[in-house]
């Protein structure tokens, strides 16, 4: 089981109540990732990282820092200081949601029996490259409902009939399919082609696996660099769905660049130049 737990954590989003079962550093509970990926620099100068929501939140994150705590590491710490002082427990238990679960928690075995069954994959299968690829666990989760055609676009949530409207928020035109979202809308087709691809008008999410690679990109981890892209794609329509933030194609970059370096700890030693490669990729197509 204990192989499964971040598996686990990253198809799990929870809404603290009394912060006592949710996990500070590794799971999904402030903003859309754990605070692991996006404070990868704090959390390594940490002593130990199994603290709870509430043992943070009433005891302070200073404490558990190692002495010495570089300036980048201190930039971490204030951003995080910050989004704390504005969480309050409460006197509830944590509440954990799954995209397997109903809203009354019951599980939908066999989706999750079908993903559980796509990571024990032979090599070389098309499931096996998103469980295989260097992407966090949560990245290659969404990966696996991309190619499913399950993430939360509009046309899924109209099928289940939560929304009577699909019209994508991005361009106004097309129905907000996980194809169009990801690689057709204006925004998303400009953004790839800014990367040098050329993705025929026809191509489907479900075989973002095939995308065609561009002679400019290094072949190795080439499926763990399509998901960077994927993945900021995703974050963006989502910052301008639920948050009403504006983000431009530069400022996409940008912040694909700054996930790249972050990623690049995920590499095997020997091979982490491959993260620089991407950040000049994503450098020239400011
Ligand atoms: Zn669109």
């Amino acid at each position: 089981m204990r192989s499964l737990l971040p598996l686990y954590q990253a198809i799990t989003t929870v809404v603290v109540g009394d912060g006592q079962s949710t996990s500070f550093w590794h799971d999904i509970w402030l903003g859309e990732e754990c605070l692991s990926e996006q404070f990868h620099l704090l959390q390594s100068h940490c002593k130990h990282t199994d603290q709870s929501v509430s043992d943070i939140v009433i005891g302070g994150l200073r404490r558990h820092l190692a002495p010495r705590v570089t300036t980048e590491a201190l930039g971490e710490l204030a951003l995080v200081e910050a989004l704390l002082s504005q969480v309050t427990l409460t006197a509830t238990f944590d509440k954990r949601y799954s995209p397997f679960a109903d809203h009354d928690g019951k599980l939908h075995t066999r989706d999750l029996y079908a993903l559980l069954k796509s990571m024990s994959a032979p090599a070389g299968t098309t499931v096996s490259k998103f469980w295989s690829s260097c992407a966090p666990p949560r990245v290659q989760f969404f990966a696996w409902l991309l190619v499913h055609g399950q993430i939360q676009c509009k046309e899924n949530l109209l099928k289940r009939r939560i929304l009577m409207d699909s019209t994508c928020e991005l361009c106004g035109g097309q129905p907000e399919t996980t194809s169009h979202l990801i690689l057709h809308c204006s925004f998303a087709a400009s953004f790839w082609r800014s990367l040098g691809f050329d993705i025929p008008d026809d191509f489907e999410a479900r075989d973002i696996h095939q995308l065609p690679r561009p002679a400019s990109i290094a072949g190795s981890h080439f499926d763990t660099f399509v998901l960077l892209c994927c993945w900021h794609l995703w974050k963006r329509r989502n910052g301008i769905t639920f948050r009403q933030e504006s983000m431009s194609l530069r400022q996409t970059l940008q912040a694909c660049k700054n996930e790249a370096r972050l990623w690049s700890c995920r590499l095997p030693c020997g091979e982490r130049n491959i993260a620089a490669h991407w950040c000049s990729l994503f450098s020239l197509a400011m």
